[in-house]
């Protein structure tokens, strides 16, 4: 019989620019449920919008986190599978049983929408990734190999997002791919775009995000010295990219995604939203006569968090270089004001190994 753990500490953002350590009971666990002893959680975009202000559609007090990854420690009774010692990355929750996941399409699960607006009962939102113990249902889980970095692990989400956009963009082996901005995503998209066989190129303006991805291998178009449409159609002969992933969301870089197709049968994954909402400006003339196609992703289903789990273990693409820094749960305000520096990469709260 596993050890009983009674409560746990987890870190909530009580407010714009407040984040604190509280404690609870851990929840009895459900026929479904396994209880995970977290190794670290990063740090998302839409958690430090939450903290910053700058993303006004989430509720406080939120027990944030959804990037995380641990060992199982206890299960419930109807856990195919997975056994406690598994190490294990986290994707999204789905019930297995509604149209969408009969389809596949475990992103668009009714316990989707319905997570969204929850409160638990103690008066939480989020779904508490950031706690020394978290309780999952098992279809959310993807094992991961116990060599890899427990920072690293908790990248199976945004991998898995990122494998459903390459996977909708039907990429071939040796196709050119450009990725516009070097951020954490955009240098994902070129990475797991690598890992498929493409040709990638990825655009940046910011100094210190060419440097990064400079290191990391890939082949960079410096946007703040050259026309990034210019050296796109330099590099593929005059041909133009196959397809181009936008990995930042703004106006210009959709206008340049556009001007840097090839002539027929070019391909645009719109992979980042943007506030305020860029706009696209494309004469509908030019999708029907170069026979385009502009395609949208948004978050993943389960065989892309399958998918991403292998490229993780099998060491396909490299994450230690996204992760910027790691900080003890005592210390999340630190993490915060990390993760908000301009060009920093996933700030990854760590846990210690020892807690009982
Ligand atoms: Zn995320
Ligand atoms: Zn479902």
């Amino acid at each position: 019989m596993p050890r009983k753990i009674e409560s746990t500490r987890f870190a909530v953002i009580e407010q714009e620019k407040v984040v604190k350590i509280h404690e609870r009971k851990v929840p009895e666990l459900k026929d479904e449920e396994v209880l995970i002893k977290n190794l670290a959680c990063n740090i998302c975009t839409a958690d430090y919008g939450l903290w910053s202000g700058a993303r006004k559609n989430l509720n406080f007090p939120m027990a944030w986190g959804h990037e995380f990854a641990g060992v199982i420690v206890d299960k419930g009774s109807k856990v195919p599978d997975f056994q406690i010692g598994d190490y294990v990355g986290i994707g999204y929750d789905m019930c297995g049983k509604c149209e969408a996941c009969q389809k596949g399409l475990t992103s668009e699960c009714v316990l989707i929408g319905e997570g969204r607006n929850k409160v638990s009962e103690d008066g939480y939102h989020g779904g508490f990734g950031c706690s020394e113990y978290v309780i999952k249902k098992y279809h959310a889980l993807f094992k991961i190999n116990k060599e890899i970095d427990a920072s690293e692990a908790a990248f199976v989400e945004p991998v898995g997002t990122v494998c459903q956009g390459i996977r909708k963009l039907r990429v071939q082996p040796g196709e050119d791919i450009v990725v516009i901005g070097a951020g954490a995503m955009g240098i994902i998209n070129a990475l797991v775009a690598e890992a498929e066989g493409c040709n990638v190129f990825i655009t940046e303006l910011m100094e210190k995000k060419i440097k990064a991805a400079q290191e990391m291998g890939l082949h960079v178009i410096d946007a703040s010295k050259v026309d990034s449409v210019e050296k796109v159609m330099e590099l593929t002969n005059g041909k133009g990219a196959d397809a181009v992933i936008l990995a930042v969301g703004v106006t210009s870089a959709n206008d340049q995604a556009i001007a840097m197709l090839k002539r027929f049968h070019g391909r645009v994954l719109m992979f980042a939203a943007g506030y305020p909402a860029p706009e696209l400006h494309v004469d509908s003339n030019l999708i029907h006569y170069r026979k385009m196609e502009l395609i949208g992703t948004f978050s993943a289903d389960n065989c892309d968090f399958a998918r991403a789990a292998e490229l993780i273990n099998q060491k396909k693409i490299k994450l230690s270089q996204l992760v910027e820094k790691k900080v003890q749960l005592e210390d999340v305000e630190k993490a915060f004001e990390a993760a908000i520096v301009p060009g920093s990469y996933r700030v990854s709260v760590v846990f210690d190994k020892n807690i009982e």
